[in-house]
């Protein structure tokens, strides 16, 4: 950001792609997976996209079916006043200060194409109205600005219109698919969330394995024996969870905490090894794809005959949940309104969809004095709190993570007040971007979050980043490492995990990490 006037309009500057600044094109042989159109070997960096034959009609007639479809797609194509109170709110533009990642600017690259050929003002007196005809060039700067986008709706909490600008990169990704245009990080673990329940593709008993290992680890370091079930009929709860929390780190740890505390409940719950994934790359695809996955959660409570479900630690899966699942596959009348059956506590909030989040139920649990906890082990953690884009802003879980926090460490410090609760900073890399081939811009997107980790970092000692999204606790990870590297992410649930006192425990001497308790150390 030079402060310097641009000697050329922006619709004159191309879309350069090189090595390093794009995410690499899904295989054929996964857009085939998905009886999507055009599937073939290319690459953003050639000149030749290898596009259908007359890709800019089937581009035009996909945009004209979705502004008949979505009213708030019509609207935001026409209420921007141009106000730029969005501008500097995201993270893509405050990381790379490329003016076509101001929220305004990303969403008049479709804005222009809308007014060229949907307005009276436009079709007569064309680029004069701001708009602009469907060229290779216009296809190029889609690609790549809605692929430096994460949907996390910052800029909407600041636009006095409401725009949200995450939709108009939804729809761009959806209208870049309809001629053969998206990425690989996002569509292979949609197909193999599609295939096998989950998106590493795990089988089935690979699934209950890691699980199993999971259990292994919690008796060598508490010396409670947990034995979960799979697929289950009858049981009272489906617990489903992002698939990251059950093989990678430091989900894993997660996971341990929710095996933990549904042990000290009793709790009468399976895991399902069909509905194996709460995550859904369908989002960051187009709406069918999202109903799609989505329709195994409701298909497997249905089938294992459960009175209602309860989620793990996931943004977009609860995103998905609180915003569309209640109309793309709902109702679930099948299912009951969710009661604690430990505390009686009747979740109102859910009454349509059937199913809360892990935090709601954790905090109403301490709340009503169920759990028995120690925060002295989680001594050697001071940690600060990131809200999730999806689950804060997308959903308003902001209270019950931090009264939890309350009451199982011994202290923990809140980030600046303008990079928290709703306007809370993404972790730069959400959306299907986690993808090692972007790590600089990652890295670039995420500085507004690192920064106010920084803050805190140095003002109070904060060693712990603790969140409740399986892409955060992944992204985050490497965002810590380069510019906090005395930071480490956790999920919520790894820290009540490590505080639960459980019936019949050995003495603890280490955290769910295996890494020492304040006076353990040796
Ligand atoms: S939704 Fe987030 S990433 Fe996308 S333009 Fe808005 S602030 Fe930027
Ligand atoms: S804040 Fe809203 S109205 Fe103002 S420029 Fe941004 S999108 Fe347009």
């Amino acid at each position: 950001m030079t402060g310097a006037i641009p000697k050329q309009d922006w619709m004159d500057v191309p879309a350069i792609f090189r090595e390093g600044n794009f995410c690499y094109p899904a295989k054929k042989s996964i857009v085939e997976y998905h009886k999507f159109p055009n599937p073939r070997e290319w690459s953003p960096d050639q000149d030749d996209w290898k596009l259908p034959e007359g890709w800019e009609d089937i581009i035009l007639k996909g945009l004209k079916e979705r502004l008949d479809k979505f009213r708030s797609l019509k609207l935001f194509m026409d209420i921007c006043v141009r106000c730029g109170a969005c501008a500097d709110k995201c993270h893509f533009f405050l990381g790379t200060g490329d003016p076509k990642n101001m929220p305004v600017l990303r969403a008049e690259l479709l804005r222009s194409v809308y007014r060229n050929d949907f307005t009276t003002a436009g079709k007569l007196l064309g680029k004069m109205a701001g708009g602009r005809p469907m060229t290779i060039g216009v296809l190029k700067e889609w690609f790549m600005y809605a692929y430096q986008c994460t949907e996390c709706r910052r800029c909407s909490v600041f636009c006095p219109y409401g725009i949200d600008t995450a939709e108009v990169t939804m729809m761009l990704r959806e209208l870049l698919h309809l001629v053969g245009v998206g990425t690989n990080w996002i569509l292979e673990p949609a197909a193999n969330s599609n295939r096998t329940g989950n998106h590493m593709g795990l089988q089935p008993h690979t699934f209950k394995d890691n699980i199993g290992y999971l259990c292994d680890d919690i008796e060598t370091i508490t010396g409670v024996k947990i034995t979960p079930t799979f697929n289950r009929k009858g049981a009272e709860i489906l617990f489903i969870t992002p698939s990251a929390d059950v093989f990678a780190e430091p989900g894993i740890y997660t996971a341990m905490g929710y095996l933990l505390l549904f042990e000290h409940l009793g709790l009468d719950y399976t895991w399902s090894t069909y509905a194996s994934e709460g995550g859904n790359f369908g989002l960051f695809t187009s709406n069918e794809m999202m109903k799609k996955l989505n329709a195994k959660q409701y298909a497997e409570a249905k089938r294992l005959g459960v009175k209602w479900i309860l989620g793990g630690e996931c943004g977009h899966m609860w995103r998905v949940l609180h915003q569309y699942m209640d109309t793309m596959n709902g109702p679930a009348d099948f299912l009951e309104v969710p009661k604690s059956p430990i505390t009686n506590t009747v979740f109102d909030n859910a009454a349509s969809t059937k199913m809360i989040h892990i935090s709601e139920f954790t905090a109403d649990l301490i709340k009503n004095n169920k759990l028995k906890i120690d925060p002295t082990r989680n001594a050697h953690r001071i940690p600060t709190w990131h809200d999730s884009c999806n689950t804060a802003r997308g959903m308003g879980l902001m209270d019950e993570p931090r009264y939890i926090l309350d009451n199982v460490v011994p202290k923990w410090y809140e980030m600046p007040e303008n990079t928290i609760r709703e306007k809370t900073f993404c972790c730069g890399s959400g959306t299907g971007l986690n993808t090692g081939e972007i790590m600089e811009l990652r890295m670039r997107s995420g500085l507004p979050r690192a920064n106010a980790v920084k803050h805190v970092e140095e003002k109070f000692g904060v060693n712990t980043l603790a969140c409740v999204c399986a892409i955060d606790r992944a992204t985050l990870s490497a965002l810590m490492d380069y510019w906090n590297p005395n930071v480490k992410v956790c999920g919520l649930s790894e820290l009540v995990g490590n505080s639960l006192i459980m019936d019949g425990e050995k003495e603890r001497e280490t955290d769910l990490r295996f890494e020492p308790l304040v006076g353990m150390e040796g």
